[in-house]
């Protein structure tokens, strides 16, 4: 290994010293907002030493922070950090490549970087040249045969390390946005591809992958429903929290068990529910984590229904009209009866008018997806026996793959408060029982950020 400029004993002390200043500012900030771990490896010194001569360059005014704290770097997620990367190379030079571009760029297709570094990461997968995929089908075919044996053995490049460290989940993937990204390539570059030929699966329900509220929409809704009655405040809390079918909202007697434990010295509360669902035969075991359900349910009574309504039917339509009412305020469909009746089936407005309380189901798994780091398998575990249908929450749009590497408790993002993720469900637990000066004085107490 070379010696590295701070660390050679030629040089004077002070000069030794300002290189490696200068160095660990530069990995810090943008284009490679590296974290700590990672500078310490690249410039050889403890993590400790970065974390010293990061404080020492905030002193010195060459680095930002927040008022908590946080060192402030230009957001460059990791995909686009990726699609800069290429734009170095000469791949976006190549004439097929710059032709596709243009031309999605022309007709405004969404996330052209993404579909670009799909390709590239064919292309690098299996080390062909983009244009082999303009040669004839017959010869096309048998390169994305190849891939799809690369991916599902998770040797695409740059994947991501969950998905290396989990064969079996990713043999049983879906190499779909690797396909379009190819489709894409070809028929932009004037290629027919005949009929049959590098299908791609329609997406099943991808309605579902959008119905969902965010943190601060979930506030909003309980202050909404706490102006009309305790009932269906409480409804809304408990539904929003453990996602049952309306019919188990409506009749269960859910038994809850209170949980302590202590996590990184906060001592935090939880409780387990025990409920059945018509459509399975055991009981399923349902968590309430967040301080607005916990309260809730610290007064609820253990095996009797959660509300006072005498007629289940009469409580359901009250609800579900409520619940349009609530999303017609946060601007999710318009409020005007007669506008609602004119949305067409299969939009998102349609499902939100027409099945509300099953809305409020999709909005909860997303959380829970999002609160325990994307663990399909676990949170399925909580809804149903097959962990396929969860794949349809699992589908990340754009937006949230760029927020992909945060955590609201060990690395927030602070341009993103709304639609809060957490790294593992501890994370998420420990959050759900601190305030926010709890929380700030941990990370540093932890070295987290
Ligand atoms: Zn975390």
């Amino acid at each position: 290994m070379t010696v590295q400029p701070w660390d050679n004993k030629k040089t004077n002390d002070e000069t030794r010293k300002k290189l490696l200043k200068d160095r660990v500012l530069d990995l810090t900030l943008p284009p490679h907002n590296l974290n700590r771990i990672q500078i310490s490896h690249m410039i050889n010194r403890s993590v400790s030493t970065v974390h010293r001569v990061q404080r020492e360059l905030v002193q010195e005014g060459k680095l930002q922070t927040t008022e908590t704290g946080h060192l402030i770097r230009a957001a460059q997620p990791k995909l686009l950090r990726r699609f800069l990367d290429i734009s170095k190379t000469d791949f976006l030079s190549i004439p097929s490549i710059s032709r596709w571009k243009n031309s999605m760029d022309r007709d405004g297709v969404k996330n052209v970087p993404y579909i670009i570094v799909n390709f590239w990461k064919v292309c690098q997968t299996i080390d062909v040249h983009p244009d082999a995929f303009l040669l004839d089908i017959e010869e096309v075919i048998p390169l994305i045969e190849k891939f799809k044996v690369a991916f599902k053995s998770g040797k695409v490049v740059y994947i991501k390390k969950r998905q290396i460290d989990d064969p079996l989940k990713q043999s049983q993937a879906s190499p779909e946005h690797y396909i379009e990204s190819i489709r894409s390539f070809i028929k932009r570059n004037g290629k027919e591809i005949p009929e049959g030929e590098l299908k791609v699966k329609r997406k099943q329900n991808k309605l579902y992958a959008q119905i969902r509220l965010n943190d601060n929409e979930r506030m909003q809704g309980i202050k909404h429903f706490a102006t009309f009655s305790n009932d269906l405040k409480t409804l809304f809390i408990i539904h929003n929290e453990i996602g049952p079918r309306s019919d188990t909202l409506f009749t269960m007697r859910p038994k809850f068990e209170k949980h302590t434990r202590t996590f990184e010295g906060i001592k935090c509360d939880w409780y387990k529910a025990y409920i059945y669902e018509k459509k399975q035969s055991q009981p399923y075991e349902k968590y309430i984590l967040t301080p607005n359900a916990r309260l809730i349910v610290s007064k609820l009574l253990p095996g009797k229904q959660i509300h006072h309504y005498t007629n289940i039917k009469k409580a359901k339509d009250e609800y579900n009209q409520k619940l349009r009412d609530f999303f017609a305020i946060i601007g999710k469909i318009s409020g005007d009866p007669f506008e609602q009746a004119k949305y067409q089936k299969g939009t998102q407005e349609y499902y939100l008018v027409n099945d509300p309380t099953h809305a409020i189901r999709h909005s909860c798994i997303h959380w829970l997806m999002r609160i325990t780091g994307n663990r399909t398998e676990e949170v399925s575990s909580l809804f149903w026996e097959q962990s396929d249908t969860l794949k349809i929450y699992a589908r990340q749009q754009f937006e949230d793959m760029l927020e992909d590497d945060t955590c609201a408790m060990c690395k927030p993002d602070l341009n993103d408060q709304n639609y809060r993720r957490f790294c593992t469900l501890k994370h998420a637990i420990i959050y759900y029982n601190t305030n926010e000066e709890q929380r700030v004085k941990l990370r540093e107490e932890k070295k987290w950020v």
